[in-house]
Order: C-alpha cells, then sequence, then structure tokens
C-alpha cells in the first residue's frame, strides 16, 4: 500500500507541476474561476441527488452557540442538505435565528416546549421535524430524500452524508463512544446483511443502535404517517428501537460504512465550561 500511496502523490505532484507551468501564464482567469467555484459553500444545489433532511433537536445551554457553529460548519460542506433546527424552548430564541441566518444553509427552525420532564430527551423536537416534513412533503413528491436526527453536540464526518444519501429503507453504521463503549457497531453477515449489534448496554434490543447510528428513507417516513418517538413510558436507550421497530425489520437494514467496519460520527459531549467568575459584558454573546 505504501508503493501505491507514493506512485499516487507522484502522480498528483506531476499533474501540479503540468498546471501551474503550462496553464497559469496562458489562462489567469480561468484559474480564478476554478478556484471561486471550488469554494462556493453549501455547495451548488444538485437536482440529481437526493436531499438529506437534517434533524437537529437544540436547547439553551453555555455551549449552545459554540456546538451550533460546529455543527454548521460540517453542514457546509454537504451538498443538498436541509437543516431542520428544532429548538426545545416556548420560543424561538435570537442566538438560533442569526445563527442560522448566518450560516447559509437551507434551514427551517422550528420549536417546542414539552412541559412534562422526558426521559426522552430531544424526541418531542424530532417529532414536531417528522411533522413539518409530513406536512410540506407530498408522499406523491418525487424528490428522493433521506432523514436523519443528528444531535447538536455530536461529531460528523463528511464521508458519512455520502454513505447515508442513498438510503432505500434504513441504512446503519457504527457510532464511535455511544453506550459506554469506544464504540457500537452492527453485525454483518458474509451475504451482507445485519443480523445483530455488537455492543454492550441492552443487547436483546431489536434495533440496538445509536440516534447518530442510522438513516431513514424519507419516502418511508411519509408513507408510515404515525410513526414517532414515544415520549412517555420509555427509557432513555430504548427510543431508537421502539421507532425502527415501526418502520423496518431486521432484514431490511441496508449496513453502510463498509459493512459497518468504519466509524464515521462519534457520539462526543461537549462539556460545560467551569464556574464563572464575575466578569464582562453580560450582553456579549457567547
Ligand atoms: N436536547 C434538548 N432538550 C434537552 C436536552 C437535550 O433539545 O432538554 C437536545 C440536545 O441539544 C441534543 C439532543 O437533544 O441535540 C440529545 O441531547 P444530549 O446531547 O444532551 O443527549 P446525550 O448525548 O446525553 O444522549
Ligand atoms: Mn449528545
Amino acid at each position: 500500500t505504501t508503493g501505491q500511496r507514493d506512485r499516487r502523490f507522484h502522480f498528483v505532484r506531476k499533474q501540479q507541476t503540468f498546471r501551474m507551468s503550462t496553464f497559469r501564464n496562458i489562462l489567469p482567469s480561468w484559474n480564478k474561476d476554478c478556484t471561486k467555484h471550488v469554494y462556493v459553500r453549501p455547495p451548488p444545489w444538485s437536482d440529481s441527488l437526493p436531499t438529506i433532511y437534517t434533524i437537529t433537536p437544540t436547547y439553551k445551554r453555555y455551549v449552545q452557540k459554540a456546538d451550533l457553529t460546529r455543527m454548521s460548519n460540517t453542514l457546509l460542506h454537504v451538498a443538498n442538505l436541509h437543516w431542520i433546527v428544532v429548538e426545545d424552548s416556548k420560543k424561538k430564541t435570537t442566538l438560533v435565528q442569526d445563527l442560522l441566518k448566518k450560516t447559509g444553509l437551507n434551514y427551517t427552525h422550528l420549536n417546542v416546549h414539552i412541559l412534562q420532564k422526558l426521559t426522552s430527551k430531544g424526541s418531542g423536537q424530532r417529532n414536531l421535524a417528522l411533522k413539518w416534513l409530513r406536512d410540506n412533503i407530498s408522499v406523491n413528491d418525487s424528490n428522493a430524500g433521506v432523514v436523519y436526527f443528528a444531535d447538536d453536540d455530536n461529531t460528523y464526518s463528511l464521508e458519512l452524508f455520502d454513505e447515508m444519501r442513498y438510503t432505500k429503507k434504513v441504512s446503519v453504521w457504527p457510532v464511535g463512544f455511544a453506550g459506554s463503549v469506544r464504540y457500537e457497531s452492527c453485525k454483518v453477515n458474509e451475504l451482507g446483511k445485519v443480523y445483530g449489534w455488537e455492543v454492550k448496554a441492552s443487547p436483546n434490543r431489536t434495533f440496538a443502535i445509536d440516534m447518530a447510528g442510522f438513516a431513514v428513507n424519507l419516502q418511508l417516513i411519509l408513507s408510515k404517517s404515525d410513526v414517532n418517538f414515544r415520549l412517555f413510558n420509555i427509557s432513555h436507550g430504548k427510543q431508537e428501537t421502539r421507532f425502527l421497530k415501526d418502520l423496518v425489520t431486521l432484514s431490511d437494514l441496508e449496513p453502510k460504512a463498509a459493512n459497518c467496519t468504519k466509524v464515521l460520527v462519534w457520539h462526543t459531549r461537549t462539556s460545560a465550561p467551569p464556574q464563572f467568575r464575575s466578569f464582562g459584558d453580560p450582553n456579549i454573546e457567547t
């Protein structure tokens, strides 16, 4: 493999040298236009790519703006992505409103506050996003799409979005740092079928998978119009399996990320900053 890499590096260098010396002096404007095109963000909308509807619940806390900033910087690299951000709040906040506007992303900004204390963090918000999709996109709409539940504090590789984009029913992949282990994954047989789960926490769940570890075809979400996350009488770790049971069976699952051998998303957490000393202008947004 080292030899292969060396050859490729050599090829790229040769190509670059060729471009610089040959074209730059002859066609300086071509070079400039090319650079401009490459750095458009988000990437230009394509009529042929399925849309990735990324659903993100979010709530007010010290690290909220930092988390949303980091996440939006990731999403800005992804083509045909529609970000549905649902605030856990009585009103939409200017912090989230302004942040979304400034990103330049395609987004929908919603909010819902559920009075009762729930075991399922973010699920009332996810359900509102599902309702928005069902109210705004027709089942007969020919536009292909995929729905992904992406919490605001996780870490997402760009490859992950390529993996999920052509999901037929439900695609699955490993998640780093989930379930109190280094990674959780899916068991895949020689035929490329998912037959179980490589997890420590409640391994007997039908779908023992983290929220960040699967994506659902948009048409499936639209056609099964009464499928939502349970808000009551369900423990935190059972949300995903309960939801997926209403949509598919194990044999429907499409393993991604090289048959579930690559970690492309991490269930990270941003620690709250230490107790602050009284300091500075309270009007400065952090
Ligand atoms: N969340 C929310 N309201 C809350 C707590 C969390 O909307 O009261 C959101 C949070 O911003 C995140 C998702 O729900 O996008 C999951 O929450 P968290 O990351 O705290 O869960 P954990 O990673 O601990 O499972
Ligand atoms: Mn989290």
